[in-house]
């Protein structure tokens, strides 16, 4: 059997008809940049979010970058970022001449992890950038707390995570001073191309934001920032606008898939725990933890991916690629090894990334899964570890992360 990670044609054929007919309304138009579609898409996004100002933009990465160019990040600042996630969220720090400082993250949830933050703030902090990682939302209320405490700005990098609710109800993107999501195609809400949306409750930053997106300019002509061209199309704008009412639902048959997944794991007797386990016999699979589901919300994870770790994950990685089924590693190697940041010497004492980065394995979970497949996938992972049964007792080799 085959199951791709991904399969995008599965979702577009099902809307069809209205993303056909969104795209060719915009080709008719002639009106390609920003404009009413992306207004139109803007005030869509206020209203699922519940935020005041949203922002399109031409991809995650800018709308982070525009994010720091908004709150002023100079040469020399130092920003704070998980040191596990994908490359934009420390990149564009980098891009402004600010350091990145790398902070460890939490085994359970891989976001940042908030009790390691203090250690690393500085006179030359100015913000930190918490990461809503594979769909769940890192702790806010310790991050705000610090970022209050050392008045800092909290830029929220929710490219994994839009429509995710923090245990308080709060969508995700609106809890820090700027909240930044990616639409890029294999996102939960994806476009046809790249895209971004910058979001925020404060109106001088989303000022400051709605002219550094089009070179600070305002008038025509007269420039009273240095922003760049940061502008999303409005192709992109109209196929946001006939997918959003989807997500949810989307988001819904993300976590059945995961549920069914946890079942079968627990069926299969390959893991019995959850949340914060170790590896032992009973436990070769440990599954991701929904740390705020119970309290009453919905959309407490909506597993952009479904992280499963494993020991011998390079082998298990083998094994279901040869099986057809599709998988990847989010992600290899965290910041502070990447040969790009090696110039800033922050060492290697990130014991919870190093064990991420060594174990842990995406398995498909996209919306329009099949149970078979579903099954396919748990059986194929079981037959695995019949093959190659470990002797000796599992344990994380790289730290005590899972103690
Ligand atoms: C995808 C992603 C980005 C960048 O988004 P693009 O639209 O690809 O530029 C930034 N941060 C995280 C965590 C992401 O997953």
């Amino acid at each position: 059997m085959n199951v791709p990670l991904l399969d995008l044609k599965l979702q577009y054929n099902s809307l069809k008809p209205e993303l056909d007919a969104a795209v060719q309304k915009v080709i008719e138009s002639q009106y390609f940049i920003l404009g009413p579609e992306v207004e139109k898409m803007e005030q869509m996004m206020n209203s699922y979010l519940g935020s005041l100002n949203s922002l399109g933009v031409s991809s995650g990465t800018d709308a982070l970058l525009l994010a720091l160019m908004a709150i002023d990040i100079k040469p020399g600042d130092e920003v704070i970022v998980p040191t596990f996630s994908f490359f934009a969220t420390a990149g564009v720090v980098s891009r402004l001449h600010a350091i990145p400082i790398f902070v460890d993250i939490d085994p359970v949830t891989f976001n940042i992890d908030p009790k390691k933050i203090a250690a690393k703030i500085t006179p030359k902090t100015k913000a930190i950038i918490p990461v809503h990682l594979y769909g769940q939302s890192a702790e806010m209320d310790a991050i705000m707390e610090i970022a209050k405490k050392h008045k800092l700005s909290v830029i929220e990098d929710g490219a994994q995570a839009i429509g995710v609710q923090y245990k308080d109800g709060r969508k995700v993107g609106t809890i820090g001073d700027i909240g930044c999501f990616s639409f890029f195609p294999s996102k939960n809400l994806g476009c046809f191309g790249d895209g971004g949306l910058v979001t925020t409750n404060n109106p001088e930053l989303a000022e400051r934001m709605k002219y550094l997106r089009v070179h600070g300019m305002n008038p025509k002509y007269y420039h009273k920032y240095i922003g760049g061209n940061f502008r999303i199309d409005a192709l992109q704008a109209a196929v946001l606008s006939v997918k959003l009412p989807h997500l949810d639902i989307w988001s819904a048959k993300r976590r059945e898939n995961a549920k069914l997944y946890t079942e079968l794991f627990r069926k299969h007797g390959l893991a019995e725990g959850s949340g914060k386990t170790l590896f032992d016999s009973k436990n070769k699979v440990l599954l991701p933890h929904s740390v705020y589901q119970g309290s009453g919300i919905k959309n407490h994870h909506i597993f952009n991916q479904f992280i499963i770790r494993v020991e011998k994950r390079n082998a298990l990685k083998k094994f279901i690629t040869g099986q057809g089924i599709g998988n990847d590693v989010y992600y290899p190697v965290s910041f502070h090894e990447q040969e790009c940041f090696k110039y800033l010497n922050q060492g290697n004492d990130f014991p919870v990334a190093n064990c991420a980065a060594n174990d842990s394995l995406a398995i498909p979970v996209f919306p329009e899964l099949k149970t078979e497949q579903i099954e396919y996938v748990v059986a194929s992972i079981a037959e695995f570890f019949e093959k190659h049964e470990a002797s000796q007792p599992m344990e994380c080799r790289h730290c005590d992360c899972m103690k």
